[in-house]
């Protein structure tokens, strides 16, 4: 294993394309040269990607973050109270 201290993960840091998202939100893509600094939403756990132009060169900076409505706990579907499982209604014949 050659993982470098997982401590020096930070919040604010940059990534390059093939390193994974640690939160999702909008990220600051700043290209090389052949583009100005875009904001880009970014799921968590996905990977960055490589730019069609300035290839591995693009770096992503974590602008702020953001909650995947899916994963929100007033919008998405979290575990439902298992409450009435017993009446399901009726059993169809
Ligand atoms: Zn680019």
């Amino acid at each position: 294993m050659m993982f470098p201290t997982r401590k020096s993960f930070m919040p604010n840091g940059r990534f390059k394309p093939g390193e994974r998202a640690i939160s999702t939100g909008i990220y600051t893509a700043t290209h090389h040269q052949h583009r100005k600094p875009h904001e880009v939403l970014v799921v968590e756990g996905e990977q960055f990607p490589k730019c069609r132009k300035c290839g591995i060169q693009v770096r992503f900076e974590l602008l702020h973050t953001a909650t995947d409505i899916k994963s929100d706990r007033d919008f998405g579907k979290t575990e439902d109270p298992p409450s009435k499982k017993a009446r399901s209604g009726r059993r169809q014949n």
